[in-house]
């Protein structure tokens, strides 16, 4: 028998408790109290704080920001792109993003130090209570049936330090790919999704003002200078349009190098090797190359337990064809506010049922189109497939548009072109991951 959540419980310190003010957390944050619920918003560190990051958003993160209400204009501060471009193989493909009806038609990009810091406002604008330097431990659970109830966790540094413990009838772990929250109540990460690795550091560069985020396809491992191996993943180059750009990689768990490969040597070894007039020199470098894991392709699951969403990086969110991950971190937190706007204006059974709809709304949403790009991270990750894709796809402009559609999760499920009813037959078949 499952208790169930009812707002406004006595003892309750808030209807929901969201966990991590990342995109994620700040993003549930916001269309939650815009509901009318009240909000415990708890994070670690304080803003402005910087985040490792590419600090590109595609038009579908563009979307979730437009949903926000915030101004995407770039008079507000954002750089916009067209496109983006391919490089590989010897060409070099320019393909502007598609026009949808579905998203917009740029994407944009930000440091990641101002983007959340914006985001977080925003939500404390709408009503939500930030609490700041207040890192959560663990889930605190009913004894009786298990249900996660709050959290405990401590406040302020060193000597000022002192525990604390909140209780709220939800929590959403929007924790990022640490997942604390998860991992305290015995949710381990799924060994059958992809992960990835990526690292990227910011250089002067008269490259800042490009209006295409850049893509690079092809990463020689080089360790071994006579077996040089090609990785599954990709450099990029973002212009930040402030006289730097976002220069980074990622790779992927399905190739032999992972693991075992020395990121920050791979970045510098690929960065000699491109222009010197581009910048990508040791003395231009503004502050150190920094790196994280990325988990793919709903590597945690379920993405419910009684009393607990996961949310964003914390339910391994990323997109496994691109590495993508701001803009799920912001779709499954705007689901996941719906469903639990849904159970606190509901009593008994039928609120727990629309809790229970949280991982169902995100597999119809994501799970075909996940399943099809964890097959496709196997693939690439035999360096065979992956140098034949890239000599003979990325010299064909039909197919790279269409693999763009794909790649970037870009079309039209319902009413769109040729190209979009393709993949969304794709999706519709592929068992959901
Ligand atoms: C090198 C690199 C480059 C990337 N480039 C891109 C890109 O260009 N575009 C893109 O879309 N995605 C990119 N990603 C992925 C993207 O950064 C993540 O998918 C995204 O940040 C996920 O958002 P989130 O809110 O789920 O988690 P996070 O952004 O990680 O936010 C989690 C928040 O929770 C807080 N927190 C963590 N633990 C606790 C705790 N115990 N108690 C309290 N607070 C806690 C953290 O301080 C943080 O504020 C990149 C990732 C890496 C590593």
């Amino acid at each position: 028998m499952v208790a169930v959540p009812t707002t406004g419980r006595p003892g309750a310190d808030a209807d929901v408790i969201v966990v991590g003010a990342g995109p994620a957390g700040s993003t549930a944050a916001t269309h939650l109290t815009r509901a009318g619920l009240d909000v415990l918003l708890l994070e670690k560190s304080t803003f402005p704080r910087p985040k490792v990051c590419g600090d590109g958003l595609t038009p579908r993160g563009v979307k979730q920001l437009i949903d926000l209400g915030i101004d995407c204009s770039e008079e507000a501060g954002w750089l916009h792109n067209r496109g983006l471009r391919v490089l590989g193989g010897g060409v070099s493909l320019e393909l502007e993003w598609p026009t949808l009806a579905t998203f917009p038609d740029f994407g944009a990009v930000r440091p990641r130090q101002d983007f959340d810091e914006l985001l977080v406002r925003h939500a404390e604008k709408a009503g939500a209570r930030l609490h700041e330097e207040t890192t959560v431990t663990q889930a605190v659970t009913d004894e009786r049936t298990g249900r996660v109830v709050g959290v405990t966790g401590h406040v302020g540094k060193g000597k000022d330090r002192r525990p604390v413990t909140f209780r709220a009838p939800l929590t959403l772990a929007c924790d990022g790919v640490s997942a604390r929250l998860a991992l305290s109540i015995g949710m381990a990460k799924r060994d059958d999704r992809p992960m990835g690795v990526a690292v990227r550091r910011y250089y002067r560069s008269p490259r800042t003002h490009d209006d295409y985020l850049e893509s690079h396809l092809e990463l020689w491992d080089r360790t071994d200078p006579a077996q040089p191996q090609l990785l599954p993943g990709y450099g990029w180059i973002f212009g930040m349009g402030d006289g730097t750009s976002n220069v980074g990689l990622g790779i992927l768990s399905t190739s032999r190098a992972y693991g075992s490969t020395d990121y920050r040597a791979l970045l510098r070894s690929w960065l000699d090797g491109t222009p010197e007039e581009w910048g990508f020199r040791e003395e231009n470098a503004e502050g150190p190359v920094g790196g994280a894991a990325l988990p793919m392709g709903f590597n945690r699951t379920p993405h419910y337990r009684p009393g607990m969403l996961l949310v964003g990086d914390a339910g391994g969110m990323v997109n496994p064809f691109n590495g993508e991950g701001i803009a799920y971190a912001m779709e499954s937190a705007a689901i996941a506010a719906r469903c639990a706007v849904q159970s606190a204006a509901r009593r008994g059974p039928a609120a727990e049922k629309a809790l229970e709809s949280y991982p169902t709304q995100m597999r119809q949403e994501l799970g075909g189109y996940y399943r099809i790009g964890t097959v496709f991270s196997r693939l690439i990750g035999n360096p065979t497939v992956m140098g034949l894709a890239t000599r003979h796809g990325l010299p064909r402009r039909t197919l790279m548009e269409f693999l763009l559609k794909l790649l970037a999760n870009l079309y039209d499920p319902k009413d769109g072109a040729t190209s979009d009813r393709v993949i969304t037959a794709m999706t519709r078949l592929a068992p959901s991951a």
